[in-house]
Protein backbone atom coordinates (compact mmCIF):
# COMPACT_ATOMS: atom_id res chain seq x y z
CA UNK A 1 0.00 0.00 0.00
CA UNK A 2 1.16 3.51 -0.74
CA UNK A 3 0.57 7.22 0.12
CA UNK A 4 -1.78 7.55 -2.93
CA UNK A 5 -3.93 4.59 -2.06
CA UNK A 6 -4.00 5.91 1.87
CA UNK A 7 -5.55 9.03 -0.31
CA UNK A 8 -8.31 7.21 -2.05
CA UNK A 9 -9.44 5.57 1.18
CA UNK A 10 -10.47 8.97 2.43
CA UNK A 11 -11.88 9.94 -0.94
CA UNK A 12 -14.01 6.87 -1.20
CA UNK A 13 -15.39 7.54 1.91
CA UNK A 14 -16.63 11.20 0.48
CA UNK A 15 -13.93 13.50 1.21
CA UNK A 16 -13.41 15.61 -1.93
CA UNK A 17 -9.65 14.99 -3.53
CA UNK A 18 -8.12 18.22 -3.07
CA UNK A 19 -9.14 17.99 0.70
CA UNK A 20 -7.44 14.35 1.16
CA UNK A 21 -4.79 15.83 -0.25
CA UNK A 22 -4.64 18.30 2.04
CA UNK A 23 -5.64 15.86 5.22
CA UNK A 24 -2.28 13.67 3.75
CA UNK A 25 -0.25 16.62 3.80
CA UNK A 26 -1.47 17.58 7.63
CA UNK A 27 -1.25 14.21 9.01
CA UNK A 28 2.57 13.44 7.85
CA UNK A 29 3.41 16.76 9.49
CA UNK A 30 1.39 16.11 12.63
CA UNK A 31 1.91 12.88 13.49
CA UNK A 32 5.26 11.50 10.75
CA UNK A 33 6.80 15.10 11.52
CA UNK A 34 7.47 14.52 8.04
CA UNK A 35 6.69 17.93 5.49
CA UNK A 36 7.02 18.61 2.18
CA UNK A 37 10.05 19.55 2.23
CA UNK A 38 11.15 16.20 3.29
CA UNK A 39 9.42 14.82 0.20
CA UNK A 40 10.94 17.03 -2.15
CA UNK A 41 14.77 16.39 -0.53
CA UNK A 42 13.88 12.83 -1.64
CA UNK A 43 13.40 11.20 1.99
CA UNK A 44 11.16 8.45 1.98
CA UNK A 45 8.73 7.59 4.92
CA UNK A 46 9.78 4.88 6.96
CA UNK A 47 7.32 1.90 7.54
CA UNK A 48 6.51 3.39 11.42
CA UNK A 49 6.09 6.56 9.64
CA UNK A 50 3.63 4.63 6.55
CA UNK A 51 1.66 2.62 9.39
CA UNK A 52 1.16 6.02 11.94
CA UNK A 53 -0.50 7.10 8.38
CA UNK A 54 -2.61 4.26 7.79
CA UNK A 55 -3.74 4.13 11.13
CA UNK A 56 -5.02 7.96 11.29
CA UNK A 57 -6.17 7.81 7.72
CA UNK A 58 -8.40 4.66 8.84
CA UNK A 59 -9.99 6.54 11.91
CA UNK A 60 -10.81 9.39 9.58
CA UNK A 61 -12.69 7.31 7.05
CA UNK A 62 -14.21 5.10 9.08
CA UNK A 63 -15.60 8.16 11.95
CA UNK A 64 -15.75 10.59 9.62
CA UNK A 65 -14.14 12.81 13.00
CA UNK A 66 -13.20 16.31 11.50
CA UNK A 67 -9.00 16.56 10.44
CA UNK A 68 -9.11 19.16 13.33
CA UNK A 69 -10.14 16.92 15.98
CA UNK A 70 -7.77 14.39 15.20
CA UNK A 71 -4.69 16.64 14.72
CA UNK A 72 -5.76 18.52 17.92
CA UNK A 73 -5.13 21.56 16.24
CA UNK A 74 -6.96 24.01 13.85
CA UNK A 75 -5.56 27.33 11.91
CA UNK A 76 -7.42 30.85 12.42
CA UNK A 77 -5.78 34.38 11.95
CA UNK A 78 -2.15 33.49 11.79
CA UNK A 79 -2.57 30.84 14.74
CA UNK A 80 -2.76 27.20 15.81
CA UNK A 81 -5.85 27.16 18.12
CA UNK A 82 -5.65 23.74 20.26
CA UNK A 83 -9.50 22.21 19.43
CA UNK A 84 -11.36 18.96 21.09
CA UNK A 85 -14.82 17.45 20.26
CA UNK A 86 -15.86 20.27 22.71
CA UNK A 87 -15.55 23.27 21.03
CA UNK A 88 -17.11 24.40 17.33
CA UNK A 89 -13.79 24.53 14.75
CA UNK A 90 -13.03 27.93 13.79
CA UNK A 91 -14.26 28.69 10.56
CA UNK A 92 -12.94 31.20 7.59
CA UNK A 93 -16.02 33.18 7.79
CA UNK A 94 -15.36 33.87 11.23
CA UNK A 95 -11.67 35.77 10.20
CA UNK A 96 -13.86 38.43 8.58
CA UNK A 97 -15.64 39.23 12.10
CA UNK A 98 -12.77 39.26 13.82
CA UNK A 99 -10.78 41.89 11.12
CA UNK A 100 -13.39 43.64 11.66
CA UNK A 101 -13.55 44.07 15.65
CA UNK A 102 -9.76 44.60 15.62
CA UNK A 103 -9.91 47.57 12.95
CA UNK A 104 -13.08 48.92 15.02
CA UNK A 105 -11.11 48.52 18.84
CA UNK A 106 -8.16 50.26 17.01
CA UNK A 107 -9.82 53.07 15.52
CA UNK A 108 -12.10 54.02 18.45
CA UNK A 109 -9.08 52.99 21.19
CA UNK A 110 -11.91 50.38 22.54
CA UNK A 111 -10.73 48.82 26.22
CA UNK A 112 -13.04 45.90 27.12
CA UNK A 113 -14.37 43.25 25.03
CA UNK A 114 -17.01 41.08 25.63
CA UNK A 115 -17.27 37.56 23.48
CA UNK A 116 -20.25 35.47 24.08
CA UNK A 117 -20.06 31.84 23.37
CA UNK A 118 -16.19 32.19 23.06
CA UNK A 119 -16.14 27.98 22.42
CA UNK A 120 -12.03 27.65 21.72
CA UNK A 121 -11.53 31.11 22.51
CA UNK A 122 -10.35 32.23 18.89
CA UNK A 123 -12.43 34.90 18.59
CA UNK A 124 -11.51 36.24 22.17
CA UNK A 125 -7.52 35.27 21.54
CA UNK A 126 -7.48 36.85 18.90
CA UNK A 127 -8.45 40.28 19.63
CA UNK A 128 -6.55 40.17 23.03
CA UNK A 129 -3.61 39.41 20.68
CA UNK A 130 -4.14 41.92 17.95
CA UNK A 131 -5.36 45.20 20.14
CA UNK A 132 -4.88 46.69 23.41
CA UNK A 133 -8.50 45.81 24.79
CA UNK A 134 -8.74 43.36 27.35
CA UNK A 135 -11.41 40.68 26.50
CA UNK A 136 -13.82 38.37 28.68
CA UNK A 137 -14.84 34.96 26.43
CA UNK A 138 -17.62 34.01 28.47
CA UNK A 139 -19.48 30.48 27.68
CA UNK A 140 -22.20 28.02 28.45
CA UNK A 141 -19.51 24.91 28.54
CA UNK A 142 -16.96 24.59 31.02
CA UNK A 143 -15.35 22.26 28.96
CA UNK A 144 -15.13 24.59 26.34
CA UNK A 145 -14.19 27.66 28.50
CA UNK A 146 -10.98 25.01 29.81
CA UNK A 147 -9.87 24.79 25.86
CA UNK A 148 -10.37 28.80 25.72
CA UNK A 149 -7.74 29.18 28.45
CA UNK A 150 -5.81 26.85 27.00
CA UNK A 151 -5.26 28.62 23.87
CA UNK A 152 -4.55 32.03 25.69
CA UNK A 153 -2.27 30.34 27.80
CA UNK A 154 -0.45 28.90 24.54
CA UNK A 155 -0.06 32.53 22.99
CA UNK A 156 0.91 34.02 26.35
CA UNK A 157 -2.11 36.25 26.55
CA UNK A 158 -3.72 35.48 30.00
CA UNK A 159 -3.75 38.55 31.16
CA UNK A 160 -5.66 39.83 28.52
CA UNK A 161 -8.27 37.57 27.73
CA UNK A 162 -9.96 36.03 30.12
CA UNK A 163 -12.55 33.61 31.12
CA UNK A 164 -15.92 32.80 33.02
CA UNK A 165 -18.54 30.63 33.20
CA UNK A 166 -21.87 32.65 31.76
CA UNK A 167 -25.31 31.48 30.12
CA UNK A 168 -25.18 34.58 27.99
CA UNK A 169 -25.14 37.36 30.62
CA UNK A 170 -26.29 34.82 33.58
CA UNK A 171 -22.84 36.08 35.35
CA UNK A 172 -21.96 39.27 33.86
CA UNK A 173 -22.27 41.82 36.96
CA UNK A 174 -24.60 44.30 36.98
CA UNK A 175 -22.54 47.69 36.24
CA UNK A 176 -20.06 45.87 34.46
CA UNK A 177 -20.09 47.10 30.81
CA UNK A 178 -18.06 46.93 27.52
CA UNK A 179 -16.74 49.02 24.69
CA UNK A 180 -17.62 45.91 22.30
CA UNK A 181 -19.93 43.00 22.58
CA UNK A 182 -19.40 40.12 19.75
CA UNK A 183 -20.88 36.68 19.16
CA UNK A 184 -20.96 34.08 16.77
CA UNK A 185 -23.69 32.50 18.71
CA UNK A 186 -25.22 28.84 17.11
CA UNK A 187 -27.08 29.72 14.48
CA UNK A 188 -27.89 26.90 12.89
CA UNK A 189 -31.96 25.98 12.58
CA UNK A 190 -32.86 22.69 14.87
CA UNK A 191 -33.03 20.17 12.42
CA UNK A 192 -31.06 21.23 9.51
CA UNK A 193 -29.34 18.23 8.26
CA UNK A 194 -25.13 18.59 8.29
CA UNK A 195 -22.33 16.80 6.95
CA UNK A 196 -21.02 13.94 9.22
CA UNK A 197 -17.80 16.08 9.88
CA UNK A 198 -19.99 18.54 11.57
CA UNK A 199 -22.20 16.41 13.08
CA UNK A 200 -19.10 15.51 15.46
CA UNK A 201 -19.35 19.02 16.57
CA UNK A 202 -20.89 20.22 20.06
CA UNK A 203 -24.72 20.22 19.13
CA UNK A 204 -24.68 22.90 21.31
CA UNK A 205 -22.78 25.72 19.66
CA UNK A 206 -24.54 24.85 16.43
CA UNK A 207 -28.05 25.01 16.67
CA UNK A 208 -30.42 27.28 17.38
CA UNK A 209 -34.05 27.59 18.26
CA UNK A 210 -36.93 30.03 16.94
CA UNK A 211 -34.98 29.14 13.40
CA UNK A 212 -32.07 29.90 14.41
CA UNK A 213 -32.92 33.61 15.84
CA UNK A 214 -33.30 32.68 19.31
CA UNK A 215 -29.18 34.17 20.53
CA UNK A 216 -29.40 37.11 18.41
CA UNK A 217 -32.95 38.00 19.91
CA UNK A 218 -31.92 37.66 23.60
CA UNK A 219 -27.89 39.20 23.01
CA UNK A 220 -29.68 42.04 21.08
CA UNK A 221 -32.43 42.87 24.60
CA UNK A 222 -29.48 42.81 27.04
CA UNK A 223 -27.22 44.93 25.33
CA UNK A 224 -28.25 47.70 26.97
CA UNK A 225 -27.37 46.71 29.73
CA UNK A 226 -23.78 46.42 29.54
CA UNK A 227 -22.69 47.95 26.23
CA UNK A 228 -21.53 51.27 26.63
CA UNK A 229 -22.59 54.20 25.15
CA UNK A 230 -20.91 54.78 21.41
CA UNK A 231 -19.91 50.87 21.86
CA UNK A 232 -20.39 48.42 18.87
CA UNK A 233 -22.36 44.76 18.61
CA UNK A 234 -21.18 42.65 16.22
CA UNK A 235 -22.15 39.39 15.09
CA UNK A 236 -21.53 36.09 12.29
CA UNK A 237 -24.57 35.30 10.32
CA UNK A 238 -25.76 32.19 9.11
CA UNK A 239 -27.64 32.20 5.86
CA UNK A 240 -30.70 33.95 5.21
CA UNK A 241 -30.17 35.79 8.68
CA UNK A 242 -29.22 39.39 8.12
CA UNK A 243 -32.67 40.99 7.33
CA UNK A 244 -34.46 39.85 10.47
CA UNK A 245 -30.93 40.46 12.90
CA UNK A 246 -31.25 43.93 11.41
CA UNK A 247 -35.06 44.29 11.93
CA UNK A 248 -34.39 43.46 15.77
CA UNK A 249 -31.32 45.61 16.21
CA UNK A 250 -32.92 48.89 14.45
CA UNK A 251 -34.36 50.58 17.45
CA UNK A 252 -31.03 51.07 19.50
CA UNK A 253 -28.32 50.79 16.92
CA UNK A 254 -27.00 52.88 14.43
CA UNK A 255 -24.78 52.85 11.21
CA UNK A 256 -25.83 48.89 10.77
CA UNK A 257 -23.55 47.73 8.04
CA UNK A 258 -23.83 44.28 6.87
CA UNK A 259 -20.82 42.53 4.97
CA UNK A 260 -20.26 39.85 2.77
CA UNK A 261 -18.32 36.55 2.97
CA UNK A 262 -16.66 34.95 -0.35
CA UNK A 263 -19.50 33.25 -0.97
CA UNK A 264 -21.55 36.48 -1.16
CA UNK A 265 -23.43 35.66 1.81
CA UNK A 266 -24.17 38.14 4.25
CA UNK A 267 -22.11 36.98 7.38
CA UNK A 268 -21.48 39.75 9.50
CA UNK A 269 -23.66 42.65 11.10
CA UNK A 270 -22.23 45.71 13.17
CA UNK A 271 -23.96 48.51 14.81
CA UNK A 272 -23.00 51.06 16.82
CA UNK A 273 -25.27 51.28 20.27
CA UNK A 274 -26.73 55.01 20.47
CA UNK A 275 -29.28 55.01 23.01
N1 LIG B 1 -16.67 31.70 19.28
C1 LIG B 1 -16.34 30.42 18.75
C2 LIG B 1 -16.07 30.52 17.26
O1 LIG B 1 -16.39 31.46 16.62
C3 LIG B 1 -17.44 29.41 19.03
C4 LIG B 1 -18.75 29.77 18.41
C5 LIG B 1 -19.83 28.76 18.71
O2 LIG B 1 -19.58 27.75 19.36
N2 LIG B 1 -21.01 29.01 18.22
O3 LIG B 1 -15.54 29.63 16.65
Amino acid sequence: MNIQELTQILIDCGIEQNEAKYEIKLLLEHFCKYTELDKACGEKLSEEQFYTLKEKVIIRAETRLPIQYIIGESWFMGEYFKVTPDVLIPRDETEILVRKAIELINNNDFKTVLDIGTGSGCIACSIAKNTAATVLGVDISSDALGVALDNATRLGINNKAVFRKSDLFSNIRDGEKFDMIISNPPYIPIKTTLSPEVMHEPAQALFAEENGLIFYRKIIENTPLYLNKNGYLLFELGINQSAEVKKMMQDNFAEIVVIKDLANIDRVIIGKFIK
